[in-house]
């Protein structure tokens, strides 16, 4: 039959000797890759009592800020839904009330603000889209669930508390 290629070789079918047959040899192998590794640094750390630090570009879960009285920044303004590559953000435009100045920043805020993290992939266009540095990525590990409903991240769990908020 012609060879597809050059790069087959003829298996060695020759019976095996007494100290093949007895796996010393590759017994002695195998112990020296062991032996080799115990005294080397380990590559593996004490999670999660051990944490390795973060590279400075890293990206975490989402929150959505305030200003500097405590009012949401947040406009729906639709422009980190626009930018989002994965079609992650959901919002819902809301008009602001006479008396609702401290709690929105500008006349229209966001009603309903929606991350759907599973199609999150952390690039940050949303934060770099906004023009109210109203959505940031921190440095926070999304945490792990066993439902899918958890990693819809809704406003209420985006939205920083209010800075200096007295305690009854
Ligand atoms: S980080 Fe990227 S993928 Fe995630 S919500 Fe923002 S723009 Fe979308
Ligand atoms: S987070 Fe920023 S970009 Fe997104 S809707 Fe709010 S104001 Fe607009």
């Amino acid at each position: 039959m012609e060879k597809l290629t050059n790069r087959s070789v003829q298996v060695n079918r020759s019976p095996m000797t007494f100290m093949e047959r007895a796996y010393l040899p590759a017994l002695a192998k195998g112990l020296k890759i062991t032996l080799g590794h115990i005294f080397k640094k380990p590559a593996t750390i004490s999670y999660p009592e051990v944490k390795r630090p973060f590279s400075p570009v890293f990206r975490g879960l989402h929150i959505l800020n305030r200003d500097e009285n405590g009012a949401e920044r947040c406009t729906a303004c639709g422009l980190c839904a626009l930018a989002c590559p994965a079609e992650a953000i959901t919002m819902e435009a809301a008009e602001r009330k006479p008396g609702e100045e401290n709690l929105y920043r500008e006349e229209k805020y966001a009603a309903k603000y929606e991350i759907n993290m599973l199609r999150c992939i952390f690039c940050g266009y949303c934060e770099e889209a906004c023009p109210k540095d109203a959505v940031y990525l921190t440095e926070t590990v999304m945490p792990a669930s066993y439902t899918r409903e958890s990693f819809i991240y809704k406003k209420e769990d985006l939205l920083i508390p209010v800075p200096n908020k007295k305690e009854n």
